[in-house]
């Protein structure tokens, strides 16, 4: 399961930058999804939540942004939204596609929660 991998990383990370800069947790991370995977959000959250517990992490508010994989057809030169790992040109049915994705997984902003303003 992708999204397991990808959730373990984000809590690895965040829990990383909250020892790195001693904060006290972490209260929110913004992320971005992209990638070939087509990651299922909804696993993703469930997951995270699931791999925060007992962590810096636990109850940190997670926002998430999907990134929409792009394809190109090298036959026609179609453009058009890959919906599978083996997509096919709609105009021409091609499978010779070239796919510009973004990372599986970018963090985009993380907000710790500092000792001091405990
Ligand atoms: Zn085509």
């Amino acid at each position: 399961m992708h999204e397991s991998q990808l959730a373990r990383k984000l809590v690895a990370t965040l829990e990383a930058a909250v020892k790195e800069r001693s904060a006290k947790s972490v209260k929110s991370v913004k992320v971005r999804l992209g990638g070939v995977h087509w990651i299922d959000s909804e696993a993703f959250r469930e997951l995270f939540a699931l791999f925060s517990q007992g962590t810096t992490c636990e109850g940190a508010e997670l926002f998430v942004e999907e990134a929409q994989p792009k394809a190109k057809c090298l036959q026609c030169g179609t453009n058009f939204v890959p919906h599978d790992h083996d997509p096919a040109c709609p105009r021409c049915g091609s499978s010779e596609i070239e796919i510009d994705a973004e990372p599986d997984l970018q963090i985009l902003e993380i907000s710790l929660l500092m000792p001091s303003l405990q």
